[in-house]
């Protein structure tokens, strides 16, 4: 019953267009149109972004394209635990530990997976020496996918600024 009245109220909101009979002309639409687009550009209170121009200025607990951060010796900090590519939920991360001769361990190998990764932050998180960080960008696109593959190297070069996962005079981020 309630389903047959609810049907009735939406018939009675749906506007039925006819077909022209004869041949119509676009010219008033094309205008109408024109119109709208010189009303917008003479608009003083624009909200299109000039990307790449401006630039949207990122909250400080931003989570994007990771940082590693090394030594000034211009060793990687990781010391090849394993904990981020375990707690990692989308299991982008490929770590190859080795250990040098005074056994320190090091990563041999390690890599983030850019494209897969979904930005939560885990990996900042559960590292015991705070090697790696999700950073504040968003610019990475690609034209292949094999490029969103960050090995040691690209994840040391990055230079934006680190993630604030909390702020610390927002803690309940409200
Ligand atoms: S931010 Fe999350 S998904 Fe991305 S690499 Fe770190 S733990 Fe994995
Ligand atoms: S948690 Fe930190 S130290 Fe451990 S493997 Fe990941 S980056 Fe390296």
């Amino acid at each position: 019953m309630a389903r047959r009245r609810k049907d009735k109220e939406m018939a009675a909101n749906v506007r039925l267009m006819k077909r022209p009979e004869r041949e119509a002309s676009y010219l008033r639409a094309t205008l109408k149109g024109v119109a709208l687009t010189f009303r917008h550009m003479v608009n003083p209170h624009k909200v299109t972004m000039q990307y790449p121009e401006e630039k949207w200025a990122l909250s400080p607990r931003w989570r994007g394209t990771h940082v590693m951060e090394q030594h000034e010796d211009g060793r990687p900090k990781c010391v090849a635990c394993g904990l981020c590519p375990a707690i990692c939920p989308a299991n982008c991360i490929r770590l190859v530990p080795g250990e040098d001769d005074q056994g320190n361990r090091y990563p041999v190998v390690y890599e983030i997976d850019e494209f897969r990764c979904i930005f939560c932050g885990m990996c900042q998180e559960v590292c015991p020496v705070e090697a790696i960080h999700v950073g504040q960008h968003y610019e990475n696109s690609e034209y292949t996918r094999d490029n969103f593959v960050y090995d040691l190297d690209r994840l040391m070069s990055q230079k934006q600024p680190s993630t604030l996962l909390w702020d610390p005079s927002d803690p309940a981020s409200e």
